[in-house]
């Protein structure tokens, strides 16, 4: 049975509700649980009634996460390669729609982002792109990965939804982790927000993470746009993907992102806001749920809340993030997917990090001989 049969079978509301309805018993049984939590031990920790325990839920949540990933910080930056699109979200500065500069870097300047990244010290790259098939697809990949690789140990892509053989190929380039966010699982407010394009078909998104499991990439991204819908039962829709993919494919690594929505161009409102407490009790909640886990922290977020945040699960961040194609070789140029928060130099979040006991590691697990 595929994640999209499964998560049919759930009832929006349902889940909703049941969150709500978890009692401060719930969470003390969550917190107290001795080997793998469950969905529903999830479930209290992200509820209301887990508020009350944020301080014991961050202080397991950061013995788990030394416990497992020592005092680290993974750094990582994306590298914005076009930010063509064929689709319309509402959320997003790229959307079709939007008269914007459009962009899509040749050989020669993917070349000159590389090198400008490389001297600020990263070996750990997230390749990122609008979604259009056709002119910044597998035959633009194949040009620029060789040429991607020669610079950085570990590559992760942030691109359009691929088919399994194209995931192969991809692995074979050198790719080694893949992200691709469900912004929301609730599918009608899904078609509210995916206006045009392919990204509209909810389910063939919805089943990407397998294509990419079965395509035997290392290291698979999940995570839904907070902000859109009712976090939390995007956020119990998220762990429920997370538990059958690792029972499918279990070879691969698993990494989860809380993106908040951001203000962009054209931009929608936010319809239900995660607040800064909240966002820890998410964070922290995941750790829980599984002290394997990678969890990443975006520039999206203030300086503020990420040197808070720290300590606390997280296990990635990104540092020094331009969202725009070409911005790290020419400071001029201005075509944003979205604005950061985070606004500091890689050094300066590096320093930030050493003050609070933690190590920056500039770059990701290789990919060994497979
Ligand atoms: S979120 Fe992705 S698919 Fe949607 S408009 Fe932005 S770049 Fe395109």
């Amino acid at each position: 049975m595929s994640f999209y049969a499964l998560w049919q079978e759930q009832d929006w509301q349902s889940v909703q509700q049941s969150v709500l309805d978890c009692t401060q018993g719930d969470v003390e049984q969550a917190l107290q649980r001795q080997g793998k939590r469950t969905v529903e031990d999830f479930m209290a920790l992200i509820s209301p009634a887990a508020d009350a325990y944020l301080e014991p839920l961050a202080q397991l949540s950061a013995q788990l996460t030394r416990r497992r990933f020592g005092h680290t910080m993974q750094l990582f930056i994306p590298l914005y390669l076009s930010n063509l699109c064929a689709n319309d979200c509402s959320y997003c500065g790229f959307s079709m729609s939007n008269a914007i500069q459009r962009k899509t870097l040749n050989e020669q300047e993917v070349e000159a982002e590389c090198r400008a990244l490389k001297k600020q010290g990263f070996d750990s790259v997230l390749l990122v792109t609008g979604e259009h098939e056709r002119k910044v697809g597998m035959a633009y990949f194949r040009t620029m990965l060789p040429v991607i690789s020669r610079y950085f140990s570990h590559i992760a892509m942030e691109v359009q939804p691929l088919s399994e053989a194209e995931y192969a190929e991809l692995r074979s380039l050198g790719v080694a982790s893949v992200l691709v966010y469900q912004e929301t699982y609730n599918e009608q407010v899904y078609a509210e927000h995916h206006l045009r394009g392919r990204k509209q078909d909810f389910k063939w998104r919805l089943q990407t993470p397998e294509r990419i499991g079965q395509a035997g990439i290392d290291k698979i991204g999940l995570g839904a746009l907070l902000g859109l819908t009712d976090w939390r039962t995007d956020s119990v829709a998220t762990a429920m993907h997370l538990r059958y993919m690792q029972k499918h494919y279990w070879r691969s690594r698993y990494s989860v992102s809380f993106p908040r929505l951001r203000p962009c161009a054209g931009g929608v409102e936010v319809a239900a806001e995660v607040n800064d407490r909240q966002l820890v009790q998410l964070l922290c909640a995941f750790r829980l749920f599984d002290a394997e886990l990678e969890l990443s922290l975006s520039t999206r977020e203030s300086a503020y809340f990420r040197d808070h945040a720290a300590t606390l699960g997280a296990t990635h961040f990104s540092a020094g993030s331009k969202t725009q194609p070409g911005g790290y070789a020419d400071q001029a140029i201005a075509l944003e997917q979205f604005s950061t928060e985070d606004n500091r130099s890689p050094l300066q979040v590096a320093e930030a990090l050493q003050k609070q006991g933690l190590q920056p590691v500039w770059k990701d697990w290789e990919l060994g001989l497979s």
